[in-house]
C-alpha cells in the first residue's frame, strides 16, 4: 500500500518589540532570572494590561507578508489553564477573531510552485519558563519571558513531505526576517513549530488521523521530527494498528518521539473575550502604510539577483533564504567583480564556518568588502586558490583585511622563477626514481613531483610558473 503523509504547522515567532505585549518590561533575550519583570507581566492580582501597538502593527506586518487577509476587526481572548510558567492562570490569545487569516507563502521543491494556505495569525503572549534542577529536584522558576509578545502561523495541511515543510518553514523564517517582525533566532526559541501529521492511503480523500509534536526548535529537528513520525504512523497502520489523536514530545537526542497524553486528556481552554482589552479595529490607513514599510521579500530579492547578477537560480536561493546573508552578498557584490566567485565563497566556506561555529549570518566575524577583496587577490594572481583557504581563515579569526593578512604573512604567491627553478633542481635531484618513471612514460609521476615543489613552497610558488620550469628541467634529462 502507498501512504501520503499530510503534514501542517503551527508556527509560534516572538516579535522582535522593544517592549512586551501588555507592559513595559524589556523583551530582551537572557537576563537574570526574573529582572525583566513587573507586576502585569507576572500575573499579579489588579493589574490592567496595556496593549502594545507595534504588536499589532508587526503581526499585520507579517500577515500582509504571507498574503493574509486583515481583519478590520479582531478581539483578545482568554486561554485558560494552569501552569506554573503562566502565574495568571491563562495565556491572553485570540480565539475566533484572529487579527489575520487567509494567507499563503508559495514555495519551490524540485522545481515545482506549491501554494501552503495560512489559515490565521494571531497574537498572544508567551509564558515563562521552568528550570528543572536535576541536582536538588527543585523546579525554578524564571518569567522574564512571560509576557513577550509572539504570533502564531498556522497553517492549512497542505504539505505533503519533510521537503516541503522544509522548504515552508525556510520561506516563512527568510519573510520574518526581512520584514523585520522576528529575529528568528531558534537556538533562543525565538521560532518554534508544533508539526501536525497523519497519514493516508494514497487516493483516500479524508484525511487520518493526526498526532501534534510540540515545540521543535531547530529545522533538522522539524525535518527528522516529520521523517520518523511518518514512519511510526505507516508502520502502526502496516501492523494494524490505530494512530489516536495525541500530543507527542520529539526526542531530537535520540531520533524519536513518546506520547505526552492523548486527545482525552486534553485541556478545554474555556475560551472567553479579554475584558481587560478592548477589541482591536485596524484603521484602512494605518495599514496602508504597514503595507507600505514591507521591504523587497525573499522572491522578489531571489528573481532580481538572478537578473542583476547573472548568477544562478540556485545560488539566489541559497543567498537569499537569509536576509543577513543576501545583505551580505550585495554589499561584497558592490565592491567587486567576480559576483560568481563572491556567491561561491557564501555559499561554499563561509556556509560551512557559519555551520561548524553554530553563528547566524549576522554573525560573520569580516566585513563584505573583505570578501570581495579576498577574490580580487586571487583573480590578479597575487595569491593561489588553495593559500586563499589560509586567508580567509585568518580573516575569520581576526577581522583582518586580507591583503594584509597576505602581506603579514608572507603569502604571496612566488612567480621569481630564480627562487621556483631553485626548488624545482632540489626536488628532481632528490627523485631520480621517479624522472625515470617519467622518462619511461609514466606521466602521471610529474603529477607527483609538482607536490613535492608546491609542498616545498608551502603552496605559494605559481603553479603555472612550476609546471613550465618543471617541463624545462625534465627535458634536459
Ligand atoms: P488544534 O486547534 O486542535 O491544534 P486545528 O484544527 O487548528 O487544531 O489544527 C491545527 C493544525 O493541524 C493545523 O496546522 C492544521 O493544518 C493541522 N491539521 C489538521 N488536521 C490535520 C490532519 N488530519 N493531518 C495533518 N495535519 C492536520
Ligand atoms: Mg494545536
Ligand atoms: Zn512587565
Amino acid at each position: 500500500m502507498e501512504y501520503e503523509v499530510v503534514i501542517g504547522l503551527e508556527v509560534h515567532a516572538e516579535l522582535a518589540t522593544q517592549s512586551k505585549i501588555y507592559c513595559n518590561c524589556t523583551t530582551e533575550f537572557g537576563g537574570d532570572p526574573n529582572t525583566h519583570c513587573c507586576p502585569i507581566c507576572m500575573g499579579m492580582p489588579g493589574v490592567l494590561p496595556v496593549l502594545n501597538k507595534k504588536v499589532v502593527e508587526y503581526a499585520i506586518k507579517a500577515g500582509l507578508a504571507t498574503n493574509c487577509r486583515i481583519a478590520a476587526f479582531s478581539k483578545q481572548d482568554r486561554k485558560n489553564y494552569f501552569y506554573p510558567d503562566l502565574p495568571k492562570a491563562f495565556q491572553t490569545s485570540q480565539y475566533d477573531l484572529p487579527l489575520c487569516y487567509d494567507g499563503h507563502v508559495d514555495v519551490e521543491v524540485d522545481g515545482l510552485v506549491k501554494k501552503i494556505g495560512i489559515t490565521r495569525i494571531h497574537i498572544e503572549e508567551d509564558a515563562g519558563k521552568l528550570l528543572h534542577d536535576a541536582w536538588s529536584g527543585d523546579t525554578l522558576i524564571d518569567y522574564n519571558r512571560g509576557g513577550v509578545p509572539l504570533i502564531e502561523i498556522v497553517t492549512e495541511p497542505d504539505m505533503r513531505s519533510a521537503e516541503e515543510v522544509r522548504a515552508f518553514f525556510e520561506k516563512l523564517k527568510a519573510i520574518l526576517e526581512y520584514t523585520g517582525v522576528s529575529d528568528c533566532k531558534m537556538q533562543e526559541g525565538s521560532l518554534r513549530a508544533d508539526v501536525n501529521l497523519s497519514v493516508r492511503p494514497k487516493g483516500q480523500a479524508e484525511y487520518g488521523t493526526r498526532t501534534e509534536m510540540k515545540n521543535l526548535n531547530s529545522i533538522r529537528a522539524i525535518v527528522r521530527a516529520v521523517e520518523s513520525e511518518a514512519k511510526r504512523q505507516i508502520s502502526e497502520i502496516e501492523y494494524g494498528g490505530m494512530i489516536v489523536q495525541e500530543t507527542r514530545r520529539w526526542d531530537d537526542a535520540k531520533g524519536e518521539s513518546y506520547s505526552m497524553r492523548s486527545k482525552e486528556e486534553a485541556h478545554d481552554y474555556r475560551y472567553f473575550p479579554e475584558p481587560d482589552l478592548c477589541p482591536i479595529e485596524v484603521d484602512e490607513n494605518w495599514m496602508k502604510d504597514i503595507q507600505a514599510s514591507i521591504p523587497e521579500l525573499p522572491d522578489a530579492r531571489r528573481k532580481r539577483y538572478i537578473q542583476d547578477y547573472g548568477i544562478p537560480e540556485y545560488d539566489a536561493s541559497f543567498i537569499t533564504a537569509s536576509k543577513d546573508l543576501a545583505d551580505f552578498f550585495e554589499e561584497a557584490a558592490k565592491s567587486g567583480d567576480n559576483i560568481k566567485a563572491i556567491s561561491n565563497w557564501i555559499m561554499g566556506d563561509l556556509s560551512k564556518k557559519l555551520n561548524d561555529n553554530n553563528l547566524e549570518p549576522s554573525q560573520i566575524p569580516f566585513c563584505p568588502e573583505h570578501l570581495s577583496k579576498l577574490v580580487g587577490l586571487i583573480d590578479s594572481n597575487i595569491i593561489s586558490g588553495k593559500i586563499a583557504k589560509q586567508v580567509f581563515d585568518f580573516m575569520w579569526d581576526t577581522g583582518k583585511d586580507p591583503a594584509d593578512i597576505v602581506e603579514e604573512k608572507g603569502l604571496r604567491v612566488v612567480t621569481d622563477t630564480d627562487a621556483i627553478r631553485g626548488v624545482v633542481l632540489e626536488v628532481l635531484q632528490a627523485n631520480p626514481k621517479t624522472i625515470e618513471d617519467i622518462k619511461k612514460g609514466k606521466a602521471k609521476s610529474i603529477g607527483f613531483l609538482i607536490g613535492q615543489i608546491m609542498r616545498e613552497t608551502k603552496g605559494k610558488a605559481d603553479p603555472q610558473t612550476v609546471r613550465s620550469i618543471l617541463t624545462e628541467e625534465l627535458e634536459k634529462y
